[in-house]
C-alpha cells in the first residue's frame, strides 16, 4: 500500500473552506531551546487550539536572519540578535487557526517579557527583552512572507482534525 507524503484536504480540513482561516509563522528561539522549554511552548500553542501545518528544526544562518529582522537592521541592537538566534537551532512553526496571527501574537505577549502580561508565554516564562522565547508574525501580510521563507509548500500539510468540530461553533467552521 503506497502512502501519499501529504495527506489530502478532507471536509474536517476546514482550513480549505473559511475565509478566516489563517496561517502564521512561529519561531522557539535558542534561549527556549536552551532552557528546554521547546516543549512547554508548543504546547501552549497546541492546547490554545492552533493546528500545526508545518514543523522542523533549522539553523538560522546569515542570509535568513538577515531577511527575517531587515525591519531592525538601523537598530543598535541588530548584531546582538543575529548572534542570538543563531546559537541553537530553532524550531519552526506554522500554525493554522481563525485569526492564528493575531491570536499568536496575543499568547506571546510583549516583545519585553519582563513586562509581559501573566499568561502570556513570555510573561509566565521570561526574564529578557532579546531572549524573549518565541518568535510570532506581526501582521496577516507579513505572515504569509515568513511562513514562504521559512516552509516550502511541500512542508507543509492539510489533515484532518476531528476536534475540529469541537474547537469552533459551526458558524465559525464554514
Ligand atoms: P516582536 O518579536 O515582539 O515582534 P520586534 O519585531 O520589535 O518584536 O523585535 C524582534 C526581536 O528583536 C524581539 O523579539 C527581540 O528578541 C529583539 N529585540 C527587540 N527590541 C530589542 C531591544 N531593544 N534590545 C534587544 N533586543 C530587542
Amino acid at each position: 500500500m503506497a502512502f501519499s507524503r501529504v495527506s489530502t484536504p478532507s471536509d474536517n480540513d476546514f482550513s480549505q473552506g473559511s475565509n478566516n482561516v489563517e496561517r502564521t509563522l512561529i519561531l522557539i528561539k535558542p534561549d527556549a531551546m536552551a532552557r528546554g522549554l521547546a516543549g512547554t511552548v508548543l504546547s501552549r500553542f497546541e492546547a490554545k487550539g492552533l493546528k500545526i501545518a508545518g514543523i522542523k528544526m533549522i539553523q538560522l544562518d546569515e542570509a535568513l536572519l538577515k531577511a527575517h529582522y531587515s525591519h531592525l537592521a538601523d537598530k543598535p541592537f541588530f548584531p546582538t540578535i543575529c548572534e542570538f538566534m543563531n546559537r541553537t537551532p530553532v524550531i519552526a512553526l506554522c500554525l493554522e487557526g481563525l485569526e492564528a496571527v493575531e491570536v499568536c501574537r496575543s499568547l506571546c505577549g510583549v516583545t519585553n517579557s519582563r513586562k509581559a502580561a501573566p499568561g502570556t508565554i513570555r510573561g509566565d516564562l521570561g526574564m529578557s527583552m532579546q531572549a524573549n522565547l518565541v518568535h510570532a508574525s506581526d501582521s496577516v501580510e507579513t505572515a504569509k512572507a515568513e511562513v514562504a521563507r521559512f516552509f516550502s509548500d511541500a512542508e507543509l500539510f492539510g489533515y484532518e482534525q476531528p476536534v475540529i468540530n469541537f474547537l469552533y461553533a459551526s458558524d465559525e467552521r464554514q
